[in-house]
């Protein structure tokens, strides 16, 4: 765990610049950035030869155990199963450079199995920013994988078993979402004292509430009882996106999710389902835009797994393009995948290079900050100060 990263083009993701330095990695941090650093007799050298040199990817809506398409899933499945899935899909999201995920919803708690499984020192995967099950209403978005809760006191429960199995926030769900043929974006499942309730057990435990949502009206009902995080947000309005901005909200927008067709097609998602996503997506992209003209801090986030692919590209990388394609400049893009995730999550040593941080890292051959897309070109990723994949030419 003690490298010497020699000749790196570091990306302040902070202010856009690039320096030409030498990064020292000791016990899985960075312990100095700059020039001509000499290696130590036990350290491993790692030429680098001028490529960038950026912070691991930070994934804000993961699901390492759901099934796809949706209808498969069993609610009963055995948590073995669902736990070797998560495996699976976390090697996936790491290779594909994701070192941080945050996950909003998880069969049997999966990715808290897998997180013990990482402090054993028995599997290594991204770093986990756990939800547990997430907690819905009964029958309501999110059925067949949360917890569901229905009056005050059942909420409050059921949060307080996640943060008790070790969640770090809480999921909720304000509103139908594409999963179900008969719910909409509209319909408000959540009353707000329910919300309210939520979000007094997160701040009771020091943390935030994030949830699942689609229009403007809930979004407000969610912003006035203190949700800090609104997950997709399918058709928000210049109010709503104001209103969240006030509070220092965040969106994560998962573009990908109404934009991925051939994906949806290769997992043998219903022609409803697909067609439903779809046809959201125009409105969705015209919400992001909304954000991002009211100053709202946006998120990366994707739903589908991260480390799956969709037109040639990882699908983390995908949603930074479409966030481009929301107005977003490149660098704000990488910002959403590191910095502005770090924040959401609370870490402050995740998410930019700099001394004391966590040395994962994401190389490639050409300067993202002129084209988004040459991230599609991951030649180097490491984690914890361990190389987690090296195809440089
Ligand atoms: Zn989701």
């Amino acid at each position: 765990m003690n490298v010497l990263l020699k000749n790196c083009r570091v990306l302040d993701v902070n202010s856009g610049l690039v320096t030409e330095a030498d990064v020292d990695v000791k016990n899985g941090d960075i312990q100095t950035i700059a020039k001509n650093i000499t290696a130590e007799k036990s350290q491993r050298l790692i030429d680098l030869q001028g490529i960038y040199l950026l912070p691991g990817l930070i994934s804000c809506h993961t699901h390492l155990t759901i099934v796809f398409p949706f209808n498969l899933s069993d609610p009963n499945e055995d948590p073995a199963i669902s736990a070797l899935r998560a495996y699976r899909r976390g090697q996936d999201a790491l290779h594909a450079g994701v070192t941080t995920v945050r996950t909003v919803g998880e069969l049997n708690r999966a990715d808290l199995a897998l997180r013990k499984a990482y402090s054993y020192g028995w599997v290594t995967g991204p770093r986990i920013f756990s939800a547990g099950l997430g907690v819905s209403v009964s029958g309501g978005h999110g059925h067949g994988f949360t917890a569901e809760a229905d009056g005050v006191d059942d909420f409050r429960k059921k949060c307080r078993l996640d943060l008790l199995a070790g969640a770090n926030h809480i999921k909720i769900f304000l509103t139908g979402g594409i999963a179900h043929k008969d719910e909409t974006f509209s319909e408000s499942q959540m009353c707000d004292d329910e919300i309210e309730a939520t979000v007094q057990v997160a701040r009771s435990k020091g943390t935030y509430v994030c949830a699942h949502v689609g229009d403007s009206e809930p979004i407000m009902r969610g912003v006035r009882a203190g949700v800090r995080c609104f997950e997709h947000t399918y058709n928000l309005d210049s109010a709503a996106a104001n209103a969240i901005k006030k509070e220092n909200g965040f969106i994560v927008p998962t573009l990908g999710v109404t934009r991925s067709k051939d994906w949806m097609n290769s997992r043998g998602f219903e022609g409803w389902t697909i067609c439903k996503a779809v046809s959201a997506g125009g409105d969705h992209l015209e919400s992001i835009k909304t954000a991002v003209k009211a100053g709202v801090t946006l998120v990366n986030g994707t739903d589908i797994p991260p480390g799956d692919t969709d037109d040639g590209a990882s699908i983390v990388v995908r949603e930074m393009e479409h966030c481009l394609a929301a107005g977003l400049t490149p660098l704000e893009v990488i910002q959403t995948a590191t910095i502005n995730a770090a924040k959401l999550i609370n870490s402050d040593c995740l998410g930019e290079i700099k001394v004391g941080s966590k040395a994962d890292f994401i190389c490639v051959a050409s300067n993202p900050l002129e084209n988004i897309s040459h991230l599609r070109n991951i030649c180097f990723v490491m984690q914890n100060g361990l190389v987690v994949r090296d195809d440089r030419e």
